[in-house]
């Protein structure tokens, strides 16, 4: 699902954040990325997510080579192959969470009634069907976290990459949206985890831990260098 072969990232100003990292994550599996700050774990996110081109390396989202893509084949892999979570909901204010969620799925070219069952369908799945008119300042920072998984997952992604998305959580309902995760992963959702947190990363079956822009250890096996 996963490939990266010695992809670094320079960014303007000469911060290397990512140096030579290789990794491979294929089809179904849950994967934790671990690390201090500033080791490049949302960078290389960002990068598997297609928001952000390396300076150098190769990298391959479900058998597409990234660099080989025009902007518009680009557009449709992220859309249509890769959902995002953030540890900031990155919800629109002032819109129901039924919109939240319909309006990730503008891409698909749906009709709105579709697009509106669609997310009705993705709220239910992740217990919010009874949430559907409320606004996220309405909403539990649990429940704005598992409106942002509904609209992620609502146009079924093969692939899900959370950026520390239990970081901004009381540990109840950062363990509500590891479930929801895991159950996700278990329906055969490829899903990699950026977390801080030791315990939901030991829970995972595969860790991956970053330092100074590189991979210094992967529970998987040997860290190619
Ligand atoms: P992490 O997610 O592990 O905390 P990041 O990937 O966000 O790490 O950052 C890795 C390094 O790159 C850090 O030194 C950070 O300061 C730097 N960095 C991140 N984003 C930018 C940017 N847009 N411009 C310049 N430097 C950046
Ligand atoms: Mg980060």
């Amino acid at each position: 699902m996963i490939s990266l072969s010695g992809v670094t990232r320079v960014y303007p100003g000469g911060v290397t954040a990512l140096a030579e990292v290789s990794l491979e994550i294929e089809r179904g599996e849950l994967v934790a990325i671990v690390g201090p700050s500033g080791s490049g774990k949302s960078t290389m996110l960002n990068v598997v997510g297609t928001l952000d081109r390396p300076s150098s390396g190769r990298v391959r989202i479900d058998g597409h080579d990234v660099s080989e893509l025009s902007d518009s084949q680009l557009s449709a892999l992220r859309a249509g192959v890769i959902g995002f979570v953030f540890q900031h909901f990155h919800l629109a204010a002032r819109i129901a969470a039924l919109d939240n969620v319909a309006d990730g799925l503008l891409y698909t070219g749906l009709r709105r009634s579709e697009r509106r069952r669609r997310a009705e369908a993705a709220l239910a799945r992740v217990g919010l069907g009874h949430r559907l008119d409320h606004e996220p300042h309405e909403l539990s920072g649990g429940e704005r976290q598992r409106v942002a998984i509904a609209r992620a997952v609502a146009g079924d992604p093969p692939l899900l990459l959370a950026d520390e998305p239990t970081g901004a959580l009381d540990s109840v309902s950062g363990e509500g949206v590891m479930g929801l995760l895991r159950d996700l992963n278990a329906a055969g959702t490829t899903i990699v985890i950026i977390t801080h947190d030791r315990e939901i990363a030991e829970s995972l079956p595969r860790q991956v831990r970053m330092r100074d822009g590189r991979i210094v250890a992967d529970s998987a096996g040997l860290v190619r260098t």
